[in-house]
């Protein structure tokens, strides 16, 4: 197991897509495990392969103490309801918070590490999680979701204290 680095913004695989995994291989058992390491490392309670500089459709996502962290491959949201607006982060935009709206509650697809269909619904931050964790396979980050006057006041803000 290895804890991987964690790709910061404005990293261009930040901005790439992930393609689906279409075979279980090795290289994917390790990228999960190595992600669950990462993400626990960092006290996060999602990570996806793009942070960690791999374009495969793989999630990691905190179980909250309910069961261990959860590997999901080729996650989807094939339902969803209701909406709700909780302060969101991310271990590639350290140190930036902001009240975000999203889906209350989701139902997830995707196939675990034996390549069995998983299917669930979650809410509360597991969901926010899981949404957060599937835009990144997108290229998307949570900055984006933010209305035009917040992601201007990011930018100003959070690029000059880089500088
Ligand atoms: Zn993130």
């Amino acid at each position: 197991m290895a804890i991987l680095e964690i790709r910061k913004y404005p990293d261009p695989t930040l901005r790439m897509k992930a393609r689906s995994v279409r075979e279980i291989t090795e290289g994917i058992l390790k990228l999960a495990e190595d992600m669950v390491e990462t993400m626990k490392a960092n006290k996060g309670i999602g990570l996806a392969a793009n942070q960690v500089g791999f374009l495969h459709r793989v999630i990691v996502v905190d179980g909250l103490g309910k069961e261990g962290p959860m590997v999901i491959l080729n996650p989807e949201i094939v339902q969803f309801e209701g909406e709700e607006t909780r302060e969101e982060g991310c271990l590639s935009i350290p140190g930036y918070f902001e009240l975000l709206t999203r889906f209350r509650k989701v139902k997830v697809r995707g196939l675990d590490l034996e390549g069995k269909e998983i299917d669930f619904e979650c809410d509360g931050i597991i969901a926010r999680a899981i949404q957060h964790e599937i835009d990144h396979l997108e290229g998307i980050l949570f900055i984006d979701r933010l209305s035009p006057v917040k992601r201007s006041l990011f930018r100003k803000i959070y690029l000059a204290k880089k500088r």
